[in-house]
Formats: C-alpha cells, sequence, structure tokens
C-alpha cells in the first residue's frame, strides 16, 4: 500500500496517511482511544506522549487530508470553527482581514462578535470583484479570507487571480473550500497558503460527525499551527477522526453523485415556472460558469433557488417529505434549508439584503439519492406554492 508520487486522486483519498497497523496489520487504522501512552524508561518512548499533542487515529487523518488537498501538513480540529478559530491566532493585535462578503454566518459570528474584541478587524467584500478587494487592503492587512463557492448564492472567486493578488500585498491566501470539496476544487494548487474545511461536510459525508480541519503550505504557518492545535487544545477525537477517515474513502465517488444530482436539480428548478432564480455554477447561466469550469472540477451538490417570497419557501420547506429540513450540508442524504432565518440568521438583516439572502430564498444539499425521487419530491412541495 505504498503510494508513488504519480497516485491519482482516488488512490490518494483512499491510501494517503495510512499504514497497516503495526501491532497487528489491521488494515484500517484503529480507534486509538487512550489518553495517554506508556514510556519504557524515562525519556525513552514511541514518540507519544500525551493523547491532546500526538493521536495516531488524528495523524492518520492529518496526513490523508494534507494529501487530498495537496497540501504539506493538515490539522484536525474539534469543528469548522474551532479550525477557523485557530487560522485567527496568526493574527496579532491590530491586524486586519479581508472576508467574502457572504462567507458562512458562523465565520462572520466569530469575526465580528469575538474576534474583533482582540483588535482584529474585518472589512466584508465581495471577492469575485478584485479590484475590491484590492481597494479593501490596507497597511495592516494580513489575511485575504475567501469561500468559493460563497454559501448560498454561489458566487465564485478566481482562486489563481486572488492567490497573485494576496502575495503581491504580502497577504496570505486562506479559503474554506467547505461547499466544493477538494475532488471539486484544490485551492493549493491556484496558490492558497491556507485551506480550511468543517469536516462535518463533504469529508465526512455521512451527517455524523462534527469537525474542522486546517491544511497549510508555508512551513512558518505549519510550525505555529502545530503549536496553537496543541496549547489551544481544540482537537478531533479518535473516534470523529476515525469516522472523516473513513469518510474520505469514498470522497470521489460521492462527489461525482452530488454533483450530478446537483446539476439535474439545477436544471429542472431552472425549468420550473414557480422558480424565479437559481444559483448554480455547473448553469450556463451563472455568470461566472467560464471560471467554475476552469477551477472546478465537476460543480458540487449546493444550488440555491429564490420563490420570491417568505410565504412560498414556507410552503415548498413545510412541504417536502423526501428533502430534509434541516441545516448542514455535504452528507448523502439531500437537505433542505431557509439560510435567511437558519444558517444565516446571524448576519442583521441589512447585510443579508445586500448579499442576496432574500426571505423567498431556498438552499438545497442535493445528497445521492436516485435524481427522479427527490425531482418527485420537489414537484409536489412547488405545486403547492
Ligand atoms: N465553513 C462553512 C462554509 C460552513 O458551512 C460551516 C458550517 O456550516 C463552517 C465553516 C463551520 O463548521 P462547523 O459547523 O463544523 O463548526
Amino acid at each position: 500500500m505504498k503510494l508513488t508520487s504519480r497516485a491519482r486522486f482516488s488512490t490518494v483519498c483512499l491510501h494517503a496517511g495510512q499504514e497497516p497497523d503495526p501491532a497487528t496489520g489491521a488494515i484500517i487504522t484503529p480507534i486509538y482511544q487512550t489518553s495517554t501512552y506508556v514510556q519504557e524508561a524515562l525519556g525513552r518512548h514511541k514518540g507519544y506522549e500525551y493523547a491532546r499533542t500526538q493521536n495516531p487515529t488524528r495523524m492518520a487523518l492529518e496526513g490523508n487530508l494534507a494529501a487530498i488537498e495537496g497540501g504539506k501538513a493538515a490539522f484536525a480540529f474539534a469543528s469548522g470553527m474551532a479550525a477557523i478559530g485557530a487560522i485567527a491566532t496568526l493574527l496579532q493585535a491590530g491586524d486586519h482581514v479581508v472576508v467574502s462578503d457572504n462567507t458562512y454566518g458562523g465565520t462572520f459570528r466569530l469575526f465580528d462578535k469575538v474576534l474583533r474584541r482582540y483588535q482584529l478587524s474585518f472589512t466584508y467584500v465581495d471577492t469575485s470583484k478584485l479590484d475590491d478587494v484590492e481597494r479593501a487592503f490596507t497597511s495592516t492587512t494580513r489575511m485575504l479570507f475567501v469561500e468559493t463557492p460563497t454559501n448560498p448564492v454561489m458566487r465564485l472567486t478566481d482562486l489563481r487571480a486572488a492567490a497573485d493578488l494576496a502575495h503581491s500585498h504580502g497577504v496570505r491566501l486562506v479559503v474554506d473550500n467547505t461547499f466544493a470539496s477538494p475532488a471539486i476544487q484544490r485551492p493549493i494548487e491556484f496558490g492558497a497558503d491556507i485551506v480550511t474545511h468543517s469536516t462535518t461536510k463533504y469529508l465526512n459525508g455521512h451527517s455524523d460527525s462534527v469537525g474542522g480541519v486546517v491544511i497549510a503550505e508555508r512551513d512558518d504557518d505549519i510550525e505555529w499551527l502545530k503549536f496553537v492545535q496543541n496549547a489551544e487544545g481544540a482537537i478531533l477525537s479518535p473516534f470523529d477522526s476515525w469516522l472523516v477517515l473513513r469518510g474520505t474513502k469514498t470522497l470521489p465517488l460521492r462527489m461525482q453523485q452530488h454533483s450530478a444530482n446537483g446539476l439535474a436539480l439545477a436544471r429542472f428548478l431552472c425549468a420550473h415556472a414557480k422558480v424565479r432564480h437559481v444559483y448554480y455554477p455547473g448553469l450556463p447561466s451563472h455568470p461566472q460558469h467560464e471560471l467554475a469550469k476552469r477551477q472546478m472540477r465537476g460543480f458540487g451538490g449546493m444550488l440555491a433557488f429564490e420563490l420570491g417570497s417568505l410565504e412560498a419557501a414556507r410552503r415548498v420547506l413545510n412541504g417536502v417529505k423526501l428533502h430534509a429540513l434541516a441545516e448542514s450540508l455535504g452528507g448523502v442524504e439531500t437537505l433542505i434549508s431557509h439560510p435567511a432565518t437558519m444558517t444565516h440568521a446571524s448576519v442583521p438583516a441589512e447585510r443579508r439584503k445586500e448579499i442576496g439572502i432574500t426571505d423567498g430564498l431556498v438552499r438545497i444539499s442535493a445528497g445521492i439519492e436516485d435524481i427522479d425521487d427527490l425531482k418527485e419530491d420537489l414537484t409536489q412541495a412547488l405545486d403547492a406554492v
């Protein structure tokens, strides 16, 4: 099970970071559910001292995720938000960050309600417009934090151009790649310095674990993130690490089906008389479809559509039977949600309006069910509008 440097993506997903268990030969990395490790003699041990600092299951997952994203090292955290919190520790009081304006609501909440108390400042811009990004840079800007596609209106940022711009100003490019997954888009290939995920979503893929990861490329960032993961201690548990490691084995297969269903649902909704607009980068009508074709391999399972009013959205959300009305995304089951009152409820109404999160907007995370069952379910729910 030795990987060559030429190993292709699905082979890397299956095997990277994992060796048969040295004690038994078990092909699957065991759940090392232990808090400490017995040392042979004073100062002599096998490289494991205490489980916050080192755990073989978590380290196997970290090796796997670093390889999948094409980064040098990865650090797994207890949630996606804990991962973003760790990235923020690369900053110091007085530093400024430019952020995609319709970033995940929880990220906005962390930046706006917590980190501003520590003399960090944030400017929110439409990062699909790099002129606006450049205008937002100041002499204290240290980080450009981008989500692409954005949640939930699927706006894209040109990753190569964003990396070039950031680097020309001595700024790090951080990409939250949760929505796409590395099967669809690998930001480090375009020059990103750091990639983060909520592993809760596509990487685990089965809606049964909460976690996060930071993948880094620069040696100084790697050294600091390793230190902070241990110093702050918000580590991913061995069991959750094992679940995500199982999830990444099928990531390429799952993403093929998520993408196929996402595209089919987007086309179906586009043709439906009750739907006013569909946001999906795989549609030729998406304003950045050409960019999507350049930087994504497939277009993923996330889409949103506009029904024109809260009442219409309510009827669809309450009328679906197979689609589960729930927050989150990226699991094998199809989920449907109402961004304005669910994922983005913490974003002030004024800002929601600016970034296109209307009361009539509905988001779908397309699962891997049979597409005809999903279409039938939406048809009957839309009939009630
Ligand atoms: N980033 C994105 C794009 C998300 O959608 C989410 C959660 O929905 C997060 C980060 C935070 O992840 P977690 O819920 O695992 O803390």
